[in-house]
């Protein structure tokens, strides 16, 4: 039986994206496979789960904070693609909705998940702000296995965000079709008026091509929980 690398396992608030606000399960996935500048994820530990451990731990959680939501976050969960599959093919959570949160990258690994995950939470990784190389190519793969989900995409800017990489995430979103959200989420430590006033320029561009373009701060960072 496969075995996962699990970081921690709690309830929260989910702070980020179109879901804010929402009660969440959150099951963090141990490990990524880049390294942004702004990450403030800590990778230190894990435990091993098997499905059905992880099962009870999440369900368990689920029931006693009446969460709609189970959350597979990370580092990167697709690393553990196989072990996600097994875990959702073996469970069936009735009253709670499955959620990714993910860089948008392993679009192979993500395609073993058919029919099992609700909603997709996609990073798109600027490089002018993450400081990884450009992935614009796995994205489009991604998102085009994506868009058959709920999915919205999010995109972290920082002082240091072109306003090139905001025309290519556009035109991302374009050939994607299907009308998918885009979410700007300023960079948390460096939130100032000058960031922004940036940001908004950005969506007012962003606007003008996409239906639906939003700015959401993290807002769990605001409300003081995890
Ligand atoms: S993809 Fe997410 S978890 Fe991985 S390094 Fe970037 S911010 Fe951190």
């Amino acid at each position: 039986m496969n075995k996962a690398k699990i970081s921690e396992i709690f309830f929260s608030v989910q702070g980020e994206g179109l879901y804010a606000g929402s009660a969440q399960v959150f099951i963090r996935f141990f490990g990524c496979n880049i390294r942004c500048r702004y990450c403030d994820t800590k990778f230190s530990r894990f435990d091993e789960y098997d499905a059905k451990a992880l099962a009870a731990a999440a369900g368990k959680l689920a029931q006693r904070y009446n969460a709609g939501y189970i959350s597979l976050t990370g580092g990167e969960p697709l690393l553990q693609a196989d072990f996600i599959a097994e875990f959702l093919k073996k469970n069936k959570f009735k009253k709670q909705r499955i959620y990714l949160e993910t860089n948008g990258i392993l679009y192979e690994d993500f395609s073993r998940l058919k029919g099992l995950i609700d909603i997709v939470s996609m990073d798109v990784k600027l490089p002018s702000a993450s400081g990884v190389r450009p992935y614009w190519l796995e994205h489009e793969k991604f998102l085009r296995l994506a868009r058959q989900h709920d999915v919205f995409v999010k995109a972290v800017v920082t002082g240091a965000t072109l306003f090139d990489d905001i025309k290519k995430t556009v035109s991302l979103l374009r050939k994607a079709g299907r009308n998918i959200p885009l979410v700007f989420q300023p960079e948390y430590s460096r939130l100032s008026e000058k960031l922004m006033k940036k940001i908004i320029k950005f969506q007012i561009y962003a606007a003008g091509y996409l239906p639906d373009v939003r700015v959401i701060p993290q807002m769990h960072r605001i409300m003081g929980v995890k």
